[in-house]
């Protein structure tokens, strides 16, 4: 497990070196989903600080068995709007947010708790019929509508590319993601930030990085194949 983790950081400082960038601007977020509890504590014995879940149940579990160790809690899978409630008390960064219905439960929810909810919204940048994610036309009129709401922060973009075998297919996918988050940074909406790119996996984070991710979900490098 530590070999693993300790070559996927290889990997993005390599990756980070190649285009320029410090490779401490970019998280690993460990992705433990259907990966049992006693080996995420592994890997976060093993040094993963950021752990990016995409299951409540699972969450819960891993929050207990790793209470009160510093760890990053994300959640990185689809989050419908009856769930938020959850979400809020369990997780530090929320990666999916891709409606307004959503974005205002949440904001409730955090009210209610006294938090301020950091999310990042999820594009969809191909269009993709099967794939969640606000549109890059809409984008603009749904971070404008968050950005009026007291208790959920946006902190940048997230996005699931279309996947292709070789990486750098995906690389326009990644390129335009960042390019939205650069138009979106200009128009300077207060409260909104676009520091956080949450793009690239196991199969495509190098390239990810080599595109502006700051944060690279990385399951299967570090866990092996899922079941
Ligand atoms: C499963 C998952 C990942 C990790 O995928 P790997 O290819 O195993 O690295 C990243 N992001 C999301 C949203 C996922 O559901």
């Amino acid at each position: 497990m530590k070999q693993r983790i300790e070559a996927v950081r290889q990997r993005i400082i390599q990756a980070a070196r190649r285009c320029g960038r410090r490779p401490e601007t970019i998280r690993l977020v460990a992705v433990t989903k259907t990966v049992d509890a006693t080996r995420v504590e592994q890997a976060v014995h093993a040094g993963v600080r950021t752990v990016g879940e995409n299951y409540f149940q699972q969450a819960r579990e891993n929050h207990r068995v790793m209470e009160g160790v510093a760890v990053s809690w994300h959640f990185i899978g689809h989050l419908q709007a009856n769930k938020a409630k959850y979400a809020v008390g369990l997780f530090d960064l929320i990666h999916s947010v891709d409606s307004l219905k959503l974005a205002q439960e949440l904001d409730r929810q955090a009210a209610k708790l006294g938090k301020v909810q950091s999310v990042l919204i999820q594009v969809n940048v191909a269009g993709e019929v099967s794939k969640f994610g606000v549109s890059p036309d809409g984008l603009d009129p749904l971070v404008t509508a968050i950005a009026l709401l007291p208790n959920v922060s946006v902190q940048g973009l997230m996005t699931m590319p279309p996947f292709f075998d070789q990486p750098e297919r995906v690389r326009p996918f990644f390129a335009q993601l960042r390019q939205i988050a650069q138009q979106l940074e200009n128009r300077h909406i207060p409260g909104i930030s676009m520091k956080e790119l949450s793009m690239g996996m196991t199969g495509d984070f190098e390239v990810a990085v080599e595109e502006g991710a700051t944060l690279v979900r990385i399951g299967t490098a570090i866990f092996g194949r899922r079941s």
